[in-house]
Order: C-alpha cells, then structure tokens, then sequence
C-alpha cells in the first residue's frame, strides 16, 4: 500500500507492507487525511528536537477493516471513525495512572501519539476511535486534530471561569485552528474579536460569525476600546501573536497558548511586572481527549461547527500541498481525498 513519510528530511510516497492490527487495535482503511500544519512544521524541521525521519499524518476518517484481538470492545468492522486525537497522546494510554484517571491522558507516561494517517491503511489505538454519524462528511477529517484542538481550547474558557457574554480574543482566527475556536466560542456566547493578518482573513473571520474582525497592528486599539480582553486564544505560530495575545488581556484574564512558534522564533519572554499589574493565568492547551472528540462530532453533526476545506487532492499531490501551505495560497484546511494514489 502507499504511504507519505519523511526520510531523512525528505518527503518520500512509499510502497510499504499493510500493516497488522495488534491487541487493542483496528485496522482502518482511510477515506481521508487533513493536512496539518505540524505535518509541515515536522517535514521541514522547524521544530527542534524531532527526528527527521517519521511517518505524517495524524487526522482522519476512515473505515474499520479489522480489528486486533480484544478491539471489539470498542468498534466494529464497518464503523466509520474518526481518528487521530491531534497526533499527541492518541496512540495509547495506560487507563489507570494519576493523568489517566485525571482527565489528561497525554501526560500519561506510557502514552504515544497517533502518526503515519497519510496512508491507505493505518492499525490505531481502538478505544481513541470516535464513531461518526452519515451528516458527516469524509472531509471533515481535520475535526480530529484543528478541531479538536480549538475545541480543547475554547472549553478552557469555560472551566477558568471565562463567562458567555464576555469578549475574548482569537489571535490567528482565520486559521486552521482559529476558524473553528472562532465558530465554537460564537455558539458557546462568547464575544469574539477576531485578530488575524489582511482584509481577506478578517473578512473570513467574519464570516464564521466573529463580532469584531481586525488586523494585528490594530488589536491592541480595538482591545483598550472594548474594556480588555477576558481571554485571548493564542493559535498563532509566532512569538509576536503570544506578545500580542498578552497585551490584549484585561486584568486577571487567561492566556491560553496553543500555536507553537518555530523554534528559530525564541522565547516567549514576560515581564513580571506584567504579571504584578495584569495578574494573569498563562496556560497552553494541547489537543483533546476521546470524550471532547465525541463532544465536538455531536457539535459538526448538528451544523454547529464545520471545516473550511480550501483544498482537496490525492497522496501523490502532498508536496504541492506543503509548499502551497507554507506560501499560505489559501484560507482554510486541505484534505487528501484518496490515499491510494
Ligand atoms: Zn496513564
Ligand atoms: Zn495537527
């Protein structure tokens, strides 16, 4: 079968064996892939310290061909799943240490993540697997991973004490994760200010029912103007938008940080005397667990959120697709729709 990896820095599509599901696991023939940004972040190396070698791809949806023994406790054959969890921690989990039973499976210390999607068929961890409804659709595939992860994060809000009815910023809105958070926030009542770069973005941000839309340069105007922001949702990948993010907030508000800077980008540097006048509460979110899964496919059934899909194509157009979104040719999410040739 054909699968997408990164050899040596080098993206290869392969020919490989089909691989076996063990214990626990399903075989799941792929009907579509999203093409994430880490996906590119680790084909180009940007992030330090990963290998540079390593199967891509981490948000799918496909069918269940098999199953592993013991699998059958959680899918059948025929069910149509989504999978990835957003690549980190999806994988395996132990089920029964502190961070397991504590809600936040990723900080399991035996837990791995979901990547190699960008192939026919793909063996996966069987109880990371959420079973989709007929509304939706193969295409929304980045659900498992953008998704997830804006959902992840706007839930944040929710659980720090951030009330519907206040603003909050989404820095990065137009974006792969942002244009969900932007949906999500709206239909949780939130206010949202979208920030994002260029008249086309806002406008898109608008669109996706943010009350006010504006450039960076103008952000912090449009914050003081509007008392500060309750919290600002970081899904940009520069140290900038973290700067920005913070200097939006009103006192006490959150910071949740979940874009993650190129490494050549440095540090995300605070001055304590911000955190003496703003007192804020700085905390990242990363992803999501199989019960947010299941949550945000109830969501996209019911037409709350769905994907912007920008772009679709087979595995063999995966390089024109990375290079295409490096020069960010487009607004929204691109998504292999046949991973067979
Ligand atoms: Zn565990
Ligand atoms: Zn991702």
């Amino acid at each position: 079968m054909k699968t997408a990896r990164l050899e040596d820095g080098v993206l290869q599509v392969l020919d490989v064996d089909r691989p076996e599901p063990g214990t626990d696991q399903a075989l799941v023939r792929i009907r579509a892939a999203g093409v994430c940004h880490s996906d590119l972040h680790i084909a180009r190396g940007d992030w330090g310290g990963l290998s540079s070698s390593s199967p891509l791809g981490h948000e799918a949806i496909g069918v269940v061909e098999a199953l592993g023994p013991g699998a059958d406790r959680f899918v059948q054959v025929g069910d149509r799943v989504i999978l990835g969890l957003g690549g980190t921690g999806g994988g395996y989990w132990c089920g029964a240490c502190e961070y397991c039973l504590s809600g936040s499976p990723r900080h399991c210390s035996q837990s791995t993540g979901v990547m190699g999607v960008f192939a026919e068929e793909f063996a996966v961890y069987a109880p990371g697997l959420v079973v989709i409804p007929d509304e939706i659709g193969d295409e929304e595939a980045p659900l498992a991973c953008g998704g997830l992860t804006a959902y992840g994060a706007v839930k944040k809000l929710l659980a720090h004490g951030v009330r519907p009815g206040q603003w909050i910023a989404v820095l990065g809105a137009a974006g792969g994760l942002g244009h969900y958070a932007v949906q999500l926030a709206v239909a949780f009542g939130y206010r949202v200010l979208a920030v994002d770069i260029g008249e086309e973005r806002l406008e898109f941000a608008r669109s996706l029912g943010a009350e006010r839309a504006v450039d960076a340069s103008d952000a912090a105007a449009a914050a003081q103007e509007l008392g500060g922001m309750a919290a600002s949702l970081v899904f940009s990948a520069r140290i900038a938008g973290y700067q920005l993010g913070l200097d939006l907030l009103r006192a006490r508000g959150l910071f949740v940080a979940v874009g993650i800077p190129p490494s050549s980008d440095g540090d995300f540097q605070v001055n304590p005397f911000v955190l003496l006048m703003k007192e804020p509460t700085i905390i990242f979110s990363a992803v999501g667990t199989v019960q947010d899964m299941r949550e945000l496919i109830d969501l996209a059934a019911r037409g709350v959120v769905r994907t912007h899909v920008a772009r679709t194509g087979p595995l063999s157009e995966l390089p024109t697709i990375f290079d295409e979104l490096e020069k960010a040719s487009y607004l929204g999410r691109a998504v292999l729709t046949d991973l067979t040739t």
